[in-house]
């Protein structure tokens, strides 16, 4: 039985939520505004800390958020139809948890009440992010993130 008292991200599917509950849910890490290559032979897709040009880095934030698909073509669109089939999202993405009908971490702001947790888990971007902005596209291969450690972070594992 559903407790009614329960958050709505435990109450509700991600269909169900309204739009202010939707952009809540974002814990503002970061993850998914890096720049991700694919390697032309083996399709893999390699992740760097290059963080897309209008990304701040130090607040975690798109620095022009409603017209950021019109700014940036590949700007991913995360949505309930979309968001299990983006298998490269990391897993501490609060999207991909509900979606999986897990529950937030600790650390998402909205079970801390502080916006500023993801940064002290480690999870955002913040401290190891650089701006894609001057970097050609043919030197973005030596952003690519190698360190496990890093890659971890990446991909929430
Ligand atoms: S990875 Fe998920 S939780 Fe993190 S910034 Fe992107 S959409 Fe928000
Ligand atoms: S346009 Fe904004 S939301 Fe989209 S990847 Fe860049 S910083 Fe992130």
């Amino acid at each position: 039985m559903i407790d009614k008292s329960d958050p709505f991200w435990r109450d509700k599917s991600l269909r169900e939520m309204n739009q202010e509950e939707w952009e809540s849910l974002c814990d503002g890490c970061g993850q998914c505004c890096l720049i991700k290559l694919e390697d032309e032979d083996t399709e893999e897709l390699l992740h760097t800390r290059l963080a897309c040009k209008l990304l701040d880095i130090g607040a975690c934030k798109c620095t022009d958020y409603p017209n950021r698909h019109a700014r940036v073509h590949d700007c991913v669109v995360i949505s309930p139809d979309t968001v299990k089939t983006l298998d490269w999202l990391p897993h501490s993405c609060a999207y991909r948890l509900v979606a999986e009908g897990k529950d937030l971490h600790w650390w998402h702001p909205l079970v801390s009440g502080d916006p500023n947790t993801v940064h002290e888990a480690g999870i955002s971007v913040r401290p190891w992010a650089t701006s894609e902005e001057g970097v050609p596209e043919g030197k973005m291969i030596r952003f690519v993130v190698k360190d496990p450690s890093i890659k971890r972070i990446l991909t929430g594992e």
